[in-house]
């Protein structure tokens, strides 16, 4: 698995591209403002992108979303319950006093049991609410492999969790949302983050103060 990040201010949020290393095939996940970056990578690495995953809606998560269209020409896809936030993107932009833009039609929603194929990989979408309605994590790796590493967007980070202040968020929904989904992994489990560094599944699970009582 070839992965590719990148993060630029004001929100220093992680968008990739995970490609397939034998064919080339590849999804972008959460292009934001460093979107640039993340074409500049497709276009060097002459990786064929297969599909926009967005893990939720949140405005640092998607302002990059159109240019990556534009040039991608490939499916949005989203969870339907986070289809407010996505359509109220430039009043998300007013909160932070942010002048955004509306971004292009969301293609497709996510829906349970569905997966994308991309070369030798597949990317599972799971459900994981509470830093938002239409939070999801993805599960990504080789279809003859069971090991899995996981895009979990703003659910979990080294150290922490999302913050539950936001339009929609729940912190009880998002704790059960990560012991019910992503606890379920195994300890040496990578995840990979919307914002900071990557960590493991083993490591969140023995020093992220949030879970210690859960
Ligand atoms: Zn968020
Ligand atoms: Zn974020």
């Amino acid at each position: 698995m070839q992965i590719e990040l990148a993060s630029v201010p004001p929100f220093y949020k992680n968008g990739y591209v995970v490609a397939c290393e034998e064919t080339g095939e590849a999804v972008i996940i959460d292009p934001g403002d460093e979107v640039d970056e993340l074409l500049r990578v497709v276009r060097a690495t002459a990786s064929d992108v297969k599909a926009i995953l967005l893990t939720h809606a949140h405005l640092d998560h998607i302002t990059g979303v159109g240019r990556a269209k534009a040039e991608l020409g490939v499916p949005i896809w989203l969870h339907r319950d986070d289809l407010f936030l996505y359509d109220g993107i430039v009043e998300q932009g007013l909160m932070f006093g942010l002048e955004v833009s509306r971004q292009p039609p969301v293609d497709c929603f996510y829906e349970p049991g569905i997966a994308f194929r991309f070369g030798r990989y597949v990317a599972e979408p799971l459900h994981t609410p509470g830093h938002c309605p239409g939070g999801v994590c993805l599960a990504i790796g080789r279809t003859d492999e069971d090991r899995r590493e996981l895009f979990v967007g703003d659910t979990l980070f080294a150290g922490s969790i999302g913050r539950t202040d936001l339009p929609g968020g729940s912190q009880e929904q998002l704790l059960r949302s990560i012991v019910d989904v992503l606890l379920r992994f195994p300890d040496d489990t990578v995840v990979h983050p919307g914002h900071g560094p990557d960590t493991t599944i083993g490591r969140e699970r023995a020093t992220n103060p949030f879970l210690i009582h859960v």
